[in-house]
């Protein structure tokens, strides 16, 4: 999620622009085929009897047609039911045959940069364009942005609030299963799964416990290990925890519901500077564990479900960004 604080302009940061020339991007495995094409090559094999797009092998890659996978994302991330603050689903149209996508938290150019050096036909992230706050002209910074995209015939989807909610692929879920909390659950519709307990009517307030931690500092150590980063926190270190309650992004502004809810820690992936008020003043717990750092698992499980249900190949590329 981003922003969320009624105080909050509703739209992400976005840092990861002032970082795009570091060398953020994981290193990956070279891409299928590159490496036998460039076999082919060198033995002089004539294009024609190469293969496919899978060098070396005659099954053809597996491939989704653009409108069919936009279609199975809105019905899966029950789009309709949000009312968000940018559209979700398509935002640039690309090629109509998708083999290979991209995914990432957000499509800043160093994303699509990367997609584009992949061959991919589709960048999937959690935070796409056209916030509703943003200049409509196509300039600056979206300019540089839309013009990759175009000139690689790459599709752009982008679901962000929807992909918050999911009750198993989810940011939040994903988190919880990263950090090892266990969500408060309650019985859905007669039989029908359980359904993760929120506090908000979006499902993006999550609550529940963290088995085996009993101090906050214990937990503050686990969530800094677990996201390989140091958390920024406000709280006692001996501090007994209790009730976690927890939203990825730039969710502190839901701190006093986590604290009316009868949180013990409140964890997030922003900070305000009130935070750490509310924090002294009530004694329940604060954590901003980073809005991308909290954001980065809910679209490698969308991805990962992707790729099982359409047979195409699908890749996460994580761009650094320390906020
Ligand atoms: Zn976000």
């Amino acid at each position: 999620m981003s922003d969320h604080g009624p105080k909050r302009k509703p739209r992400p940061s976005e840092p990861d622009q002032a970082r795009q020339s570091l060398p953020g991007a994981r290193a990956e495995p070279d891409p299928a085929g590159r490496a036998a094409r460039n076999r082919f090559e060198a033995e002089g094999v004539p294009e024609s009897v190469r293969g496919g797009p899978v060098a070396g092998s005659l099954q053809p890659q597996p491939s989704v047609g653009r409108d069919e996978l936009e279609r199975w994302l809105a019905d899966e991330l029950c789009l309709a039911r949000f009312r968000d603050y940018c559209p979700n689903g398509l935002q640039v149209a690309g090629a109509e045959t998708i083999r290979r996508i991209v995914t990432g938290v957000t499509a800043s150019r160093a994303l699509l940069e990367q997609a584009a050096a992949r061959g991919a036909d589709a960048v999937l992230v959690h935070h796409g364009w056209f916030w509703k706050n943003d200049d409509p002209r196509i300039v600056g910074m979206l300019h540089a942005r839309l013009k990759l995209a175009l000139r690689h015939d790459l599709n752009l989807f982008a679901y962000h609030l929807p992909l918050d909610a999911h009750p198993v692929w989810g940011n939040n879920a994903q988190l919880a299963r990263v950090l090892g909390l266990d969500p408060e659950m309650a019985q859905g519709k007669p039989g029908e799964a359980e359904v993760p307990v929120t506090l908000d009517a979006d499902g993006l307030l999550w609550t529940g416990r963290a088995p085996g931690l009993g101090t906050v500092g214990d937990f503050v150590r686990q969530v800094e290990q677990r996201l390989g980063r140091a958390a920024l926190w406000v709280g006692e270190v001996e501090a007994p925890l209790g009730k976690v309650v927890w939203c990825t992004g730039g969710a502190q502004g839901y701190m006093n519901q986590a604290i009316e809810a009868g949180a013990s820690v409140y964890l997030t992936g922003e900070a305000s500077e009130y935070n750490t008020h509310l924090a002294r003043e009530t004694g329940v717990a604060f954590v901003a564990a980073g809005h991308h750092a909290t954001e980065r698992y809910g679209v490698q499980a969308l991805g990962q479900a992707v790729a099982e249900r359409f047979g195409v190949a699908v890749e996460f590329i994580d761009i650094d960004n320390p906020v």
